[in-house]
């Protein structure tokens, strides 16, 4: 059986409602025998941090009201979580605990590190009985039990031995973060943060498979994804950049994290609580992925050089302080970045060792493959000055550069760095489904088309799928010969083993593109977007799916900063969606959308000149393959009407099918029935379209099918169906099959704005698939 632990952070159990998203995570992913790691609910230790301060000035006033604030915001989690007897009994505790609180301060008596483990034990508790209440065999433990050091050294065999007998294989097991004892029992805390290192310490002690840390960003990613929006999530950070970065004050990870699982084949994954089913980010051993590119910011920090700085002696000093140091050498000298609250008590315990370098600084670091730092450095000192950045000082090691400087590494400077330093030379992983017709002209054409593309971007087509069997390779298929790899090496494969192998994929960009013409495949596209992947389609059925499905694929999407483009689904090639999107970013207001979307109607009602029948035609272009096997299906409209509705969305109008008037292009008699039935009764659809001929003509005018959205005021008409037209205008003079859009906004009112041309075709649509996978290559540069 596998046994997993998950640590949950203050923000995943800031309030009863996250309390509540948190069980739904354990409910749907944890089983007996896995442990949850807490930290203290939202910001109670800084709360209690203050409460210590408020004690060590003798401001008994603050004292009581913090204690007030405690009591508030804890007996409202209990509340809004627990009833009846549950609920009073955690009232009553909490109650006592703070009233001890209070004595043990007007008596002096008050010990930091005990007052500062409250939060975790109220956490703790909280959700062990909530999770009872849900049917959750669940179980608290205070890690004072279970955690031992001796002179700040984990005492490694009991604390094995206690964590092994405690854990059981019948319960869940919600232990406390960030709090041990010392060999007489007295608490101490692993450091500001260190309810990690309580998850990884478990999960060494216990052999456990895997441990997740649910926070509130995604994974960890190439900057602070709050901060930039195009912060990259890495799938993959291997330990020591993960190290690196949390010494370099990276909130992500706490810097001890990493050592329990040093020898180990412990799994750590990185996720949102916010999100449970975004992909996370795992930390893997060295050697497993490839050095990522990260910049991280610091801020208030001192610059200390000291002099014959022994080893051991950073660990000590940061647990003196309960923040991470990071310390490095430039020739003979040791310098030491301090967070400037601290500075003060790591001087003074350095005993006339240390010298004040620099104040308040704040400044970024550039991890980067080691073979990438000297230009980035070199680089991003250019790019500094360029902003007026005066570096105050700066260092250059084996895996990062950082830089010292007054001013404060705002979002938008940092979005500067990001942009030039971070995103250059990325990485598209291209999975490409449906291998048809159109999908293997899109193949060939990928090659040529790639290598142009790769000047500025490193794409793969690392996996190609048909329905039933899929080739993968993670470094990228070769195109030229993909047919006999795919003889060799394809393998049958489930929804699963598809979603796991685009999971594992180790590049910072992904696209599907959907050249299948499978409805079941794009029902997909929600979770291939948890993957991160950008999504290309070439069929209708995700852009027509039900309103609420469609808009929640879309605001995922957004959430998630991926693109979708689908511009063959409508027109082929032509770029109509293009033109929508252009003609609305650039302030114009479209009013109508007019046009005939079907090639195989527009064939049909070009050619008929009245010297051979209607359903003679249909027949004649059924043989040339320009229908469905069954006409009656382009008769009906239906393909029209979807394509109305994929227009209207990207006009911003939240349609469904059903709101899109429809008439078929035969009498309903015919719609029903078999096909041998429509050719028995095929002179209905004669008599049919020769009445609206007649009808057309006693107008001068004649007939095509056409959809159209209009917008006038409030009306909105939308409808697919027979028209008449002028026989001067552009709808009446199509070549026959050729697709037609006129567009009429504000700025092209009298005069339409025409796109007209081939809307079917392998060619025309495979090159309209590759203008997608431009368009998308040019937004993620
Ligand atoms: N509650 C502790 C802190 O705020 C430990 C943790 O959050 O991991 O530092
Ligand atoms: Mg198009």
């Amino acid at each position: 059986m596998t046994k997993a632990v998950h640590k949950f952070g203050g923000s995943s159990l800031s309030s009863a409602s996250r309390y509540q998203a948190v069980a739904n995570i354990i409910l749907s992913q944890c089983s007996a025998g896995d442990s949850i790691v807490v930290s203290a609910a939202g910001k109670t230790t800084n709360t209690l941090v203050k409460l210590w301060q408020s004690h060590v000035q003798g401001d008994a006033q603050a004292v009581n009201d913090i204690v007030l604030q405690l009591q508030a915001q804890q007996s409202q989690l209990i509340s809004e979580l627990l009833q009846g007897e549950a609920a009073r009994e955690l009232l009553a505790t909490l109650d006592d605990e703070l009233r001890t609180v209070t004595s043990a301060s007007q008596q002096a008596q008050l010990h930091e590190a005990t007052l500062l483990a409250h939060g975790e034990v109220w956490s703790a508790r909280l959700l062990a009985a909530y999770l009872n209440t849900l049917g959750v065999q669940a179980r608290n433990w205070d890690a004072r039990t279970l955690f031992t050091l001796h002179q700040g050294q984990l005492l490694e065999q009991k604390n094995q031995q206690a964590c092994l007998s405690a854990i059981d294989g019948e319960h869940i097991h919600v232990v406390t973060g960030f709090i041990a004892a010392d060999s007489e029992g007295q608490t101490v805390t692993l450091g500001r943060n260190g309810s990690d290192y309580s998850a990884t310490l478990l999960a060494s002690y216990i052999r456990a498979d895997a441990v997740s840390i649910w926070t509130d960003t995604q994974g960890v990613f190439s900057t602070d994804p709050r901060k930039v929006a195009s912060a990259i999530k890495y799938p993959k950070v291997c330990r020591g950049q993960a190290n690196l970065l949390a010494r370099l004050g990276n909130p992500v990870l706490h810097a001890k994290t990493l050592s329990p699982l040093k020898n180990t084949a412990i799994k750590l994954v990185v996720r949102s609580s916010y999100d449970p089913e975004a992909s996370p980010t795992e930390v893997v051993k060295e050697g497993y992925s490839k050095a990522k590119r990260f910049i991280t910011t610091l801020e208030n920090c001192d610059l200390v050089r000291v002099e014959q700085l022994q080893a051991g002696e950073v660990r000590e000093l940061s647990q003196l302080i309960q923040h991470s140091i990071h310390h490095f050498s430039q020739g003979a000298e040791v310098f030491l970045l301090v967070p400037a609250a601290f500075t003060h008590q790591v001087v003074h315990q350095l005993q006339g060792r240390a010298n004040l370098v620099g104040s308040n600084l704040n400044g970024c670091a550039v991890v980067a493959p080691s073979n990438e730092v000297t230009s980035l450095y070199q680089q991003a000192r250019q790019l500094l000055e360029t902003q007026e950045v005066v570096v105050r000082a700066s260092h250059i090691a084996q895996e990062y550069a950082l830089f010292l400087t007054d001013q404060l590494i705002d979002a938008d400077l940092l979005a500067v760095l990001h942009d030039r330093l971070i995103t250059k030379g990325q990485e598209l992983a291209v999975i490409i489904a449906g291998l048809g017709n159109v999908g293997e002209v899109f193949v060939a054409q990928c090659q040529e088309q790639i290598a142009h593309l790769q000047q500025s971007f490193d794409i793969k087509v690392v996996g190609l799928l048909r329905s039933n069997q899929m080739l993968f390779a993670a470094s990228g298929i070769t195109l030229s010969n993909w047919q006999s790899q795919w003889q060799n090496e394809a393998v049958s494969y489930t929804k699963a083993d598809l979603l796991a192998r685009i999971g594992e994929l180790d590049y910072e960009h992904k696209v599907v593109i959907d050249i299948t013409a499978s409805e079941s495949f794009s029902q997909l596209y929600p979770d291939f977007v948890s993957a991160d992947c950008h999504l290309i389609s070439a069929n209708k059925y995700a852009g027509t799916a039900p309103n609420d499905w469609y808009q929640q694929l879309r605001s995922k999407l957004q959430e998630r900063n991926l693109y979708w483009r689908y511009n063959t689904s409508v027109g082929a090639g032509l770029p109509i969606n293009f033109a929508l999107a252009d003609l609305q970013n650039s302030g114009d207001k479209i009013v109508e959308v007019e046009g005939v979307f079907s090639g195989t109607l527009s064939w049909l009602c070009s050619r008929y000149d009245g010297s051979e029948t209607f359903s003679e035609l249909v027949l004649q272009a059924q043989q040339l393959g320009y229908t469905e096997p069954d006409p009656r299906e382009d008769l009906s409209g239906r393909d029209m009407q979807r394509k109305l509705l994929i227009l209207a969305r990207d006009l911003g109008l939240t349609l469904d099918l059903d709101d899109i008037e429809l008439s078929p292009l035969m009498p309903d008699s015919l719609a029903a029935g078999s096909w041998q039935d429509f050719l028995a009764n095929r002179t209905e659809l004669d008599t049919f379209y020769t009445a609206q001929v007649a009808a057309a003509a006693a107008q001068g005018k004649v007939v095509r099918y056409t959809g159209i959205l209009q917008q006038s005021g409030a009306t909105l008409t939308a409808k697919v169906g027979i028209a008449f037209v002028e026989p001067g205008s552009a709808l009446a003079n199509l070549t026959p099959g050729d697709n037609i859009f006129v567009i009429r906004s504000q700025w092209y009112q009298n005069n339409p704005l025409v796109i007209q041309g081939p809307g079917a075709g392998k060619e025309v649509t495979a090159a309209g698939i590759h203008s997608d996978l431009y368009w998308l290559i040019q937004q993620l540069k």
